[in-house]
């Protein structure tokens, strides 16, 4: 393809070197905000690549687990400090390559610069348990060690704190890593990699390389020499990622879809519960795997709810990211525009009422860009597709119920099971949603979304494979236990 001279390239790193694909081909990250911009380059890899990424995190890895936690500590604590100062960079060029807002981006980075150092710390926190021996000669401990190479596969919408919360705890622990971030968002990616390389890891510890997900995310799956594979992403793909790892007896974690529910109860203070349900589902385009997509109102309250929110979303901004006034951006590409009008499409062949939005943004600027309006849909069946599916877009369906209990069976009438919340000041309704909602994320007088990094993220039935991320869960994943009898 012919190279635009004024956007940069960006090489694969492995074994802690800047290198260009074997293949020497190279593919475009373009601006949704603006398709004519070109924010860089990035390798289309090989297998070839990836097999020279692994041997050299296999070779690393001995070495690199044999420091002492709080050594491994101090390179997570370097490249803390790395990305912080690098901060309004690296948030910039996210918000440039896959349009969430510069307000959102920065949060979101330093969210990586926090989990860096949360992790960081792990190094010096406790690994395995005395475990009382009915034999009074023998000591019986569990320790932890490290699966070996970590393959890290990752979507692009949050294309720095999900590397960094799956590669941190990897690299903590004792593991080496090799990343392939999602094309969409490879040189936010590479610019995160750049700040553990400045940090000055072993050679060989951190690596990535970019390149299609068929060719190095099947291969990452597939590898024999890679111990743990660690996906986030679309559903389709997690099941042939984890089908791949499993038939080969590699451990493996899947975090995937969401088709999340807010439930209106009478009572519930309408202003909150409308500024969530915006927030939930429409912040970051709805491009969020905990974002909202179906909202179900006790039917005493549904028209005000309704007319609330109508009016705020009338007022949201649309725009480019990088502008201060912009509350939501593009969608992430031209495919993924398509995909949201086709569900608008669907919803209204199935019989679905629009009452808001529904097409693309065309006027000015946004022309340039794959700009789509909040949608909002009534009158939703529970079978039609847009109740079903994961849309991946701003598009709310409203459904309005005779009481809590039918919210409760039509909110967990889905698949998956990863972020739901209840607005309500009724205990009562507080704890049979708690009990019984079908969520790894519940969420009460508060938006779905995710949780602080220090604590579990992760869903139920199809949204996960049910291990958990973050916080001090996720030594789970990173770590085997070993059980040791010492007999005296
Ligand atoms: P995706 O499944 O298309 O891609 C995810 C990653 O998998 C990318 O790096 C991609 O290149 C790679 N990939 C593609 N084909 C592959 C294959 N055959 N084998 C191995 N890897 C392959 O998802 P996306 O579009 O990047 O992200 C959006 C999806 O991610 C949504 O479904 C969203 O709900 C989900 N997501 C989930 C969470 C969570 O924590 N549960 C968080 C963010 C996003």
């Amino acid at each position: 393809m012919a190279v635009q001279t004024e956007a940069k390239t960006y090489f694969n790193y492995i074994n802690g070197d800047w290198v260009s694909s074997v293949t020497n081909e190279v593919e475009a990250s373009t601006n949704p905000a603006n398709k004519n911009e070109i924010v860089g380059y990035i390798q289309r890899s090989s297998i070839e690549d990836l097999n020279e990424a692994v041997t050299a995190a296999k070779q690393a890895q001995k070495s690199w687990w044999k420091l002492s936690g709080v050594a491994r500590g101090e390179y997570l604590y370097k490249t803390a400090d790395i990305l912080e100062r690098r901060l309004e960079e690296i948030a910039e060029t996210m918000t440039k390559e896959m349009g969430k807002t510069f307000g959102e981006a920065k949060a979101e980075t330093m969210r990586g610069v926090s989990i860096l150092r949360y992790y960081a710390g792990e190094g010096v926190r406790k690994i395995g348990d005395v475990i009382p021996s009915s034999d009074s000669e023998a000591l019986m401990f569990t320790t932890r060690v490290p699966l070996g190479v970590i393959g890290v596969i990752s979507p692009w919408n949050f294309p720095v704190a999900i590397p960094i919360w799956k590669m941190a705890p990897a690299l903590i622990y004792g593991n080496a890593v090799v990343l392939k971030p999602a094309s969409e968002a490879a040189v936010t990616a590479a610019k995160v990699i750049e700040c553990f390389h400045e940090a000055g890891f072993p050679k060989g510890v951190v690596n990535m390389v970019c390149g299609p997900g068929s060719v190095i995310g099947q291969g990452i799956a597939e590898h024999p020499d890679i111990n743990g594979v660690t996906f986030t992403g679309s559903n389709s793909v997690g099941k042939r990622v984890g089908r791949a790892a499993f038939e080969r007896g590699a451990k493996y974690q899947l975090e995937m879809g969401g088709k999340n529910p807010v439930i209106v109860a009478k009572d519930a203070d309408l202003d909150l519960a409308v500024d969530g349900t915006i927030s939930g589902g429409l912040r970051s385009t709805g491009q969020k795997c905990t974002a909202t997509s179906r909202v179900f109102v006790e039917s005493e309250v549904y028209e005000t709810f309704k007319e609330k929110l109508l009016s705020k979303v009338k007022q949201l901004t649309i725009g480019n990211g990088m502008e201060s006034e912009t509350w939501m951006g593009p969608c992430v590409s031209e495919e993924q525009l398509n995909t949201v009008l086709s569900y608008v499409e669907q919803g209204k062949a199935e019989g679905a009422n629009l009452i808001y939005g529904g097409k693309r943004c065309v006027e000015g600027e946004l022309a340039n860009g794959f700009y789509v309006e909040p949608t909002i849909f009534e009158n939703v069946d529970l079978n039609m597709t847009i109740a079903r599916e994961e849309i991946f877009g701003p598009v709310l369906a409203l459904i309005k119920v005779h009481n809590i209990e039918e919210a409760l069976k039509l909110a967990n009438d889905t698949e998956y099971g990863l972020s739901a919340s209840i607005y309500t000041k009724d205990i009562s309704n507080i704890l049979s949603f708690i009990d019984e909602i079908e969520a790894g994320l519940v969420r009460v007088n508060a938006e779905t979304a995710g949780v602080e990094f220090q604590a579990p993220f992760g869903g139920m039935k199809q949204s996960s494979s049910h291990s958990r991320e973050q916080g001090q869960a996720a030594i789970e994943f990173f770590t085997s236990i070993k059980t040791v009898f010492i007999k005296a």
